[in-house]
């Protein structure tokens, strides 16, 4: 099984951003209202994540770090409506078989929290007392220690922590109603209290895009055919070298899709476009059933079982909004 476990972990821990993504969706997943990173070296030293979520409880812990124990799909049918961002059950036993992991947890009612300790291998001692309020704190040091090839892989510290700050980002405004603090090397470098109101969440999409995007950019919101789409859409004119700004997540869930970037870009294309990257923070929100977010374990690509509908919609609706704002 370890082996299966690192082979896995291949698959679904690449880098140290892999790994905080990973964390941050079981933190989400578990109810979190706010989330604690604090990584040194890229995270490539240390990755430590802390959230208040709902606990996981004693006799579970050595359960969650096992492949393929996920406490998230009961059945086949659950499947098909996944709702959690997690479900494969593969996260927690990969990233444990290439790190030293502590998993520190306690649930409501217990007097104590309970941690467990591994050290890359497949065996976990029991779990022993530890203080902890409710909600779950997993340390992992030491990425790939014990493979080699992948250390080998890992660029410099700036690069890895670029790209786990991305993920942070993205995962922040997935979720305006959870705040996340990161601290890089014992320093702040984001933090986000919760955005419950609407001026909360300018502020948010302003901290994370950049004020100049957020003074340019429009909120739009429409509705039809059972889906709706909003978010900020930046001017025609705001358009980027990088397609750096494009933040669309499907359901909450952060998506890299094709047709959905083909569907933008002829929307702005049509009205006034620059040939560069536009830039926008949009959500579509549709019926689970009609998206397939199983097809790639990295989950960055989703399949629409309507395609032509959703790719219609997505262009009148951001079509007719940048329509609007024409002078
Ligand atoms: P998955 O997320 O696909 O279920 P993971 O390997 O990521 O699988 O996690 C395994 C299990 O551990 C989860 O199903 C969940 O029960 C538990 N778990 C992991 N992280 C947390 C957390 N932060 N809070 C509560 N439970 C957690
Ligand atoms: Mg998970």
């Amino acid at each position: 099984p370890q082996l299966i476990n690192q082979i896995a972990a291949g698959e679904v821990v690449e880098r140290p951003a892999s790994v905080v993504k990973e964390l941050l969706e079981n933190s989400l997943d578990a109810g979190a209202r706010r989330i604690q990173l604090d990584v040194e070296q890229g995270g490539a030293r240390r990755i430590r994540v802390r959230d208040d979520g709902c606990g996981i409880p004693r006799e579970q812990l050595s359960l969650a770090l096992s492949r393929h124990a996920t406490s998230k799909i009961a059945s086949l049918d659950d499947l098909e409506r996944v709702g959690s961002l997690g479900f494969r059950g593969e996260a927690l036993p990969s990233i444990a078989s290439v790190s030293r992991l502590t998993l520190t947890s306690a649930v409501a009612g217990d007097d104590s929290g309970w941690s467990l300790q591994g050290d890359g291998g497949d065996r976990f001692e029991a779990p022993e007392p530890a203080p902890h309020p409710v909600g779950t704190t997993i340390d992992v040091r030491e990425l790939f220690f014990n493979v080699p090839a992948r250390r080998k892989f890992l660029r410099t510290e700036r690069t890895e922590y670029g790209h786990l700050e991305e993920v942070v980002r993205r995962l922040a405004l997935s979720r305006f109603d959870v705040g996340f603090d990161l601290n890089h090397n014992r320093k702040s470098t984001l933090r986000l209290p919760l955005a419950e109101d609407a001026a909360a969440r300018d502020r948010r999409v302003g901290q994370i895009c950049g004020e100049a995007f957020l003074e340019q950019a429009a909120f739009m919101e429409q509705e039809g055919a059972g889906l709706r789409l909003w978010g900020w859409m930046g001017l025609p004119t705001f358009s980027r070298s990088q397609a750096d700004l494009q933040y669309f997540y499907v359901n909450g869930r952060m998506v890299r899709d094709r047709l959905v970037t083909h569907a933008v870009r002829q929307a702005y294309q049509d009205v006034l476009y620059h040939g560069r990257h536009p830039a926008y923070v949009l959500f579509l929100e549709l019926d689970p059933a009609l998206v397939d977010v199983n097809a790639h374990p990295a989950k960055h690509e989703v399949r629409f079982r309507e395609s032509r509908l959703v790719h219609d919609f997505l262009f009148r609706s951001l079509h007719r909004a940048l329509g609007a704002l024409r002078p």
